[in-house]
């Protein structure tokens, strides 16, 4: 039994958190926003990831919260008539995948989180100092603190990663897309065919995503990379809209002056994280923070499930050899991070062809495979 300390309360910071309470740890979580970030696009609990999420008790739950929206995914014309579909096949792992609003499984895994973890919001690691026995950290609060183990679960752009392994631009490969979701104007029609709609231009997706009452805008671009402070939302905006000006097609200008409203927007470089390890001393990373896949792969909420389950196992197992257990871990979900991550590398030519050529050539594919 030890006291350990999680960096961030994403998926990967709560199913750590439930699980490592259940097995009899001391949890304490640090969440840098003042609320549980659920926002953004419907997530996939896939593959082996299904069966870690029955291990967890939460499989029910996230069967009946469970949509079908890429299965009736749309692309369309400028002038939104249909060209081809989605084909799920294209995506999915296995037919027994399950999709469900990513606000769905945040609430899911806040409800299992047992009640003696200490969940902190606007809290955040400043500096942290391995001596071997234990871990000091300073938070941003000021507050000091020891703990034997600390699990950085905090995201692509990760602080517990930068403070012990360096600066991100090691490990980042960003992938020459930026993506954007935010609320889109309208409801959702209950029974509607066409769920969700995407138009493609040259090096730009634009889509409107609708489950249950929900609206979503979601866009991505290519771009190279752009300097922007990314904790600035105004300045996510402003890279929006100035990737948008000047588009006047299909419902193109009412979404992005929709996006702009919303205070919750996503915007990110879409970009994966690469490491020759995981863990150092008494620090050890999970989902995103360690082998980010991207939403280009589709995987990274089953990642995230599957880590901090591992991580788990292995504690249980090698005991107090730290060193083996975390290696052990990261043998274990090695292969699954880098197949995710393999499989992202086709996703900018899947859903942002370059050039109008490529585009009609991945159109025509996908009619292929099957016929409007
Ligand atoms: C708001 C949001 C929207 C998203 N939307 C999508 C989407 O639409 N499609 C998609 O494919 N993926 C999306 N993702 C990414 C997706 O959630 C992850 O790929 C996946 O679930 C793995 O989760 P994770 O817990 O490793 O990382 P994340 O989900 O990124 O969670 C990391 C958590 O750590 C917190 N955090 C960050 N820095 C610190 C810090 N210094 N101290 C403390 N806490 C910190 C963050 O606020 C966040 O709550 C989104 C992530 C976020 C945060």
């Amino acid at each position: 039994m030890v006291k350990i300390l999680v960096s961030g309360a994403g998926a990967a910071g709560l199913c750590a958190g439930i699980n490592l309470a259940r097995a009899g740890h001391t949890v304490e979580i640090v969440e840098r926003a003042n609320h549980l970030r659920v926002n953004g696009s419907p997530i996939d609990v896939r593959g082996d990831a299904l069966e870690t999420a029955r291990s967890m008790g939460i499989l029910d739950a996230v069967h009946e919260h469970r949509i079908t929206m890429t299965e009736q995914t749309m692309f369309v014309d400028r002038s939104g008539a249909a060209i081809a579909p989605l084909v799920t096949q294209e995506i999915n792992d296995t037919p027994e995948d399950l999709e469900l609003p990513r606000e769905d499984l945040m609430t899911i895994l806040r409800q299992a989180l047992p009640e003696q973890v200490d969940l902190r919001f606007e809290e955040s690691i400043a500096t942290l100092a391995d001596d071997g026995d234990q871990v000091t950290i300073t938070f941003a609060s000021g507050r000091e603190a020891a703990y034997d183990i600390v699990v950085g679960a905090d995201g692509v752009h990760s602080a517990v990663r930068r403070l012990v392994f360096g600066p991100e631009k090691e490990f980042s490969e960003p992938l020459g897309v930026y993506v954007a979701i935010g609320d889109a104007p309208g409801q959702a029609t209950p029974g509607e065919a066409r769920v969700s709609e995407v138009l493609n231009l040259p090096g730009r997706f634009a889509g409107v995503a609708r489950y249950r009452d929900k609206a979503l805008g979601i866009f991505e671009f290519r771009s190279d990379p752009i300097d922007y402070d990314y904790h600035d939302l105004a300045a996510q905006k402003r890279i929006l809209a100035e990737a948008f000006a000047g588009i006047e097609d299909w419902k193109i200008p009412e979404l992005i002056e929709s996006a702009q409203r919303d205070p919750e927007l996503y915007f990110d470089a879409i970009a994966q994280i690469h490491m020759p390890a995981w863990h150092r001393g008494r620090v050890v990373l999970i989902g995103d923070a360690a082998h980010c896949a991207t939403s280009m792969a589709g995987r990274g909420t089953s990642l995230a499930l599957l880590g901090a389950w591992a991580l788990t196992e292995e504690l249980g197992r090698h005991g107090e050899d730290l060193d083996a257990a975390f290696g052990a871990y990261e043998q274990r979900l090695r292969p699954h991070a880098t197949a995710a991550q393999e499989f992202a590398h086709g996703g900018a030519d899947l859903v942002v062809p370059a050039t109008w050529e490529a585009i009609e050539a991945r159109n025509a594919r996908l009619r292929a495979a099957q016929p409007l």
